[in-house]
């Protein structure tokens, strides 16, 4: 064989777990054809940030005046932003090929495609492999309505000709209320249409909810309960038509309507490789294929389409399979945050989940934010904790505000140890700051679930 392990894919979960095996001494190689570093660093989680970055500038330029400051916001130059975030970008995804070439792992540029469940066309070059990973990721989708070629997917945002005044953003996940705060914020005029009553189905109700409130305060006009029917062209202009009748002029239409396993035209039936109806690889828990040398790992396998638990995943296989070291992933009280204006964070069980399976204490707060008392900005913080009655442990923590990402992690290792309300009650805050209303909560605010403890 000429490689002991091949890994198909240049993105978070892959590179880890290229580098890591050929750290452990294994022949690695690895076949990127379009964006070393994936879809989190080229045309996700990365460039993403950086444009609710500086979506924040502008805000903070109107707040400063609370603070005595005399600033006269001037016009925002977004040729200049995606030039700087295309500068950086580049520079990130340079040193994930960097790393590689470190560890000494072999790097094709170039397109992997299975041809047999041990070789593999690389390139219009034959190769054969002890093991192989399949690491392609996925793709944005659009939805099946007429027009939907006039329509963008997130892909194309971050390389946009012009910023446009007016977006029309289809659905309310991840994407949706991100993109929808980062154009707002820039100076658009959103639009965000939905078929849920809230933003963020999965999401706890309190904190869905005060996102919706959020969106709105920003001046993003919701259309909850709506389906798109079709897209028109008028000129430049975008004319989308909802099934209410309702139609909404804009510049641009967003589809932000979910993501796809990338797994067409990779060979997977020549290689014996099993997926399910949306197209993922499905694996096992120690990330197994139906063929025992082929793993699958990231959001190819379409299970919790994180960019850390990718990662973590490459970098478990990698040890498992050459570090004499096995060892898998918990899935459980991973934390999340979506980067919508404030952001949202979370860790752990919703109450709707908590509460379905006995009772539990929830504990709400809702405040205006420090600054905000002086800046004049129409911004509301929500915190909340779910604690199991009988244990007493905290069973999920969620916050929608300033910062909730930050905070969130840090929770995210009290979850993980298994901490306790009480704990959180002997934990000393840091004042003034936000975080510290997590370790003062003293008044519950509700049970749930003692429907399903009388069952
Ligand atoms: P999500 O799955 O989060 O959201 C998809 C949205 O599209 C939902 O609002 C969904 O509605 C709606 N939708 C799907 N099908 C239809 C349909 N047929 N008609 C109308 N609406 C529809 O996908 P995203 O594209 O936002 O993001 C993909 C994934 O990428 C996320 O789930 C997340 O795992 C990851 N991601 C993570 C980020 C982060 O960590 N900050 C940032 C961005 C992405 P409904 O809820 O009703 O199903």
């Amino acid at each position: 064989m000429d490689f002991d392990l091949f890994v198909i894919g240049g993105g978070s979960a892959g590179v880890r777990c290229a580098r890591i095996a050929a750290g452990h001494g294994a022949r690695v190689a690895i076949a990127e054809d379009r964006f070393w570093g994936g879809t989190c660093v080229n045309i996700g989680c990365v460039p993403k940030k950086l444009l609710v970055q500086a979506g924040e500038y502008g805000a903070w330029a109107d707040d400063a005046a609370g603070f005595g400051w005399q600033i006269r916001k001037g016009p925002h130059d977004w040729t200049a932003l995606l030039a700087a975030k295309d500068r950086e970008i580049g520079r990130l995804s340079g040193l994930y090929r960097k790393l590689l070439d470190g560890a000494k792992a072999t790097i094709f540029d170039a397109r992997a495609r299975l041809t047999g469940p041990h070789t593999l066309d690389v390139g219009g070059r034959h190769v054969t492999a002890e093991r192989i990973v399949i690491a392609t990721g996925g793709h944005p989708t659009r939805l099946d309505i007429p027009g939907a070629e006039l329509g963008i997917v997130s892909d194309d945002a971050f390389y946009l000709p012009n910023m446009p005044k007016r977006v029309a953003i289809l659905g309310s996940g991840y994407i949706a209320v991100e993109f929808a705060g980062i154009f707002a914020a820039l100076g658009a005029a959103v639009d965000l249409v939905y078929r849920q009553p809230l933003p963020l189905r999965g999401f706890d109700h309190d904190l869905r909810e005060a996102l919706g409130e959020a969106l709105g305060a920003q001046g993003i006009a919701l259309h909850p309960g709506c389906l798109p029917e079709r897209i028109e062209a008028h000129g430049a202009h975008r004319r989308l038509v909802l099934n209410s009748g309702h139609a909404i002029d804009t510049d641009l239409v967003f589809f932000a309507t979910g993501r796809r396993p990338a797994t067409a035209q990779l060979g997977l039936a020549e290689a014996g490789v099993a997926v399910n109806a949306a197209g993922a690889v499905i694996v096992d828990e120690h990330l197994r294929s139906s063929q025992p040398h082929i793993f699958a790992i990231g959001d190819v396998t379409d299970r919790l389409n994180l960019t850390p638990v990718a990662t973590a995943e490459g970098h478990a296989l990698a040890d498992s399979l050459f570090g004499g070291r096995p060892r898998s992933i918990s899935l459980a009280n991973v934390p999340t945050a979506v980067f919508s204006s404030p952001p949202a964070a979370t860790v752990g069980l919703s109450e709707e989940q908590a509460a379905a399976r006995g009772p539990v204490d929830v504990y709400v707060t809702k405040f205006t934010p420090m600054r905000h008392t002086l800046s004049g900005r129409a911004r509301r913080s929500m915190m909340k904790l779910v604690v199991d009655q009988a244990s007493g442990r905290v069973l999920g923590a969620h916050m929608l505000g300033e910062d909730s990402p930050e905070i969130m992690q840090g929770l995210a290792i009290a979850l993980v140890m298994g901490a306790t309300k009480a704990d959180f009650d002997r934990t000393i805050g840091i004042h003034p700051t936000a975080a510290e209303e997590f370790v003062t909560l003293r008044t519950r605010t509700r049970v749930a679930g003692e429907q399903r403890a009388a069952e």
